[in-house]
C-alpha cells in the first residue's frame, strides 16, 4: 500500500479551518484537520511534507511520525511543522483503521471506557468562524449569528442562569466560560480595574448560583494577563469554585507559571498550544499544572498525544482533549478519551457539533446525556462529506504521485 495523493481543502467560510485528505492507491482516504494559519501550514505540507509522504507505505505510522519530527528545523513546539505532521498523523491513523477495520481507539489498545464526559465550551456559532480570534474581538466573535441556537457566548454574558438550563437540560455537567477577555482589551492584559474585574465576577458567580455545586465551570482565560493581573483574577473567582483556571498567562516562563500557581487555589490547566512531548514535559516538570490540555492537531497527531498523555500520567496530572476548532480534531481526541486510562474529559462545543461540523463530515461521535463516545466504525469513523471540496469556496490543492 502507498500514498499516491495529499489534498488539501479550505473553505472561504471557514478560513481558518483546513481539511487534509491522504489518497492511497488502495482507494482508501484518510481524513486530518487543522486549525488557525492554515494557509501556511497548507502550503507546507505541500512543499515539505507531501514529498517526504508520496510513495510511502500510509500504514507505517511510526516511522513517518519520526521522520516528520526529525527534520533539521522546527521540531518542536507548535510550529507549522509540528501542525502539518499532526494533521498527517491522524489522517495516516485513519487510513489504518480503515485497512484493519478496527476504530482507533482498539488499535491504541482498546477501549478502558465507554464514554468520556463532555463539557461545553460557550462559543456560539459564528466563535472562530470568520478568524483565528486573535484580537479576542466579541463583535467578531458572534459575527451574524446573535439570535441563533446555542448563542452560548452572548449568553454566558448576559443570561448565565438560562445558559446553565440549557446546559443541563442537555444532560451536561460542566461548561467552560471566558467573562475576562473584554477586560485584557481594554487593559492590554497587564492590570485589571476595579469595575471590570467586579463585573466579571458577578458573571462567574452568577453561574455558579445557577448550577449549585454539581455542575462543574471552567475559567478560560486565553493567555491574556501578566502573572499580578491573573493572580488577582484566579483569586477573585476562587470562591465560586472554578473546575480549573485555564491559561491564564502565557506559559513560556516556567518561572512564571510557578509563581502563578503558587500564589492562587485553584486548580490550574494549560498545554492546549503546546507541541511536542518535549514541551509538554517542560510545562509538566515545573509542577504547576494539575491539568493538562492537548490538542492532537497541534501536539503532534494522536501518536504524539499518546506519548505526551503517557508522560502526564507520571507527573499524576489528567489530560484533556481540547476542541472549538473542527470535527476531525474532536474525532481524534474522542478516540484518545475511550483508550488512554488518565484522560478526563473531552471538550466540545455544542454550537459546532450541532452546528457547522455536521456540514463538513458525515457523522460525529454520537454524544448523550453529557458523554460522547466513539463508534465501532473504522478509522476515525467519520468523513468529508463528498460536496465539500466541490463547493465554490473551496480551495483545493494536490501534491501527487508522478
Ligand atoms: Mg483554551
Amino acid at each position: 500500500m502507498k500514498v499516491t495523493g495529499l489534498e488539501t481543502i479550505r473553505l472561504k467560510e471557514f478560513p481558518a479551518i483546513l481539511f487534509l485528505q491522504i489518497h492511497t492507491d488502495e482507494g482508501i482516504i484518510g481524513l486530518g484537520e487543522n486549525c488557525i494559519g492554515v494557509e501556511t501550514v497548507e502550503t507546507f505540507l505541500h512543499e515539505t511534507v507531501a514529498p517526504r509522504l508520496l510513495g510511502k507505505n500510509p500504514l507505517e505510522i511510526t516511522a513517518l511520525h519520526e521522520t516528520l519530527h526529525q527534520d533539521f528545523i522546527g521540531f518542536s513546539g507548535s510550529a507549522v511543522a509540528v501542525r502539518a505532521a499532526s494533521s498527517i498523523d491522524i489522517a495516516l491513523w485513519d487510513i489504518l483503521g480503515q485497512v484493519t477495520g478496527q476504530p482507533i481507539y482498539q488499535l491504541l489498545g482498546g477501549k478502558v471506557r465507554d464514554s468520556i464526559r463532555a463539557y461545553n465550551t460557550c462559543a456560539g456559532p459564528g466563535y472562530g468562524k470568520g478568524s483565528s480570534n486573535i484580537d479576542r474581538n466579541r463583535k467578531a466573535q458572534i459575527g451574524e449569528h446573535v439570535g441563533a441556537h446555542f448563542e452560548d457566548l452572548v449568553g454566558f454574558l448576559n443570561t448565565p442562569e438560562e445558559l446553565v438550563a440549557s446546559l443541563k437540560d442537555m444532560g451536561f455537567t460542566a461548561m467552560k466560560i471566558w467573562p475576562f477577555d473584554e477586560a485584557a482589551m481594554r487593559s492590554g492584559g497587564q492590570t485589571i480595574a476595579g469595575a471590570d474585574l467586579r463585573e466579571a465576577v458577578e458573571l462567574f458567580a452568577r453561574a455558579r448560583a445557577a448550577a449549585g455545586p454539581d455542575f462543574d465551570i471552567m475559567l478560560e482565560l486565553h493567555a491574556l494577563w501578566s502573572t499580578p493581573a491573573a493572580t488577582i483574577i484566579a483569586n477573585a473567582v476562587e470562591q465560586y469554585k472554578p473546575f480549573w483556571v485555564e491559561d491564564p498567562i502565557k506559559h513560556e516562563s516556567s518561572e512564571a507559571l510557578k509563581r502563578f500557581k503558587a500564589s492562587i487555589n485553584s486548580p490550574l490547566t494549560v498545554g492546549e498550544t503546546t507541541g511536542t512531548r518535549w514541551d509538554h514535559w517542560r510545562l509538566l516538570s515545573t509542577g504547576a499544572v494539575d491539568h493538562l490540555m492537548l490538542d492532537p492537531g497541534w501536539v503532534g497527531g494522536i501518536t504524539e498525544a499518546v506519548k505526551v498523555t503517557a508522560l502526564a500520567s507520571t507527573y499524576g496530572v489528567p489530560v484533556a482533549p481540547h476542541d472549538c476548532t473542527g470535527p476531525v480534531v474532536l474525532t481524534a481526541g474522542v478516540h484518545l478519551g475511550m483508550s488512554q486510562p488518565n484522560i478526563e474529559l473531552q471538550e466540545m462545543v455544542r454550537a459546532y457539533y450541532f452546528g457547522w461540523y455536521q456540514e463538513i463530515v458525515t457523522e460525529l461521535p454520537p454524544y448523550k446525556d453529557g458523554k460522547i463516545w466513539a463508534t465501532e466504525k473504522p478509522g476515525l469513523g467519520i468523513s468529508l462529506r463528498k460536496e465539500v471540496p466541490l463547493r465554490s469556496d473551496a480551495i483545493v490543492r494536490w501534491s501527487r504521485l508522478d
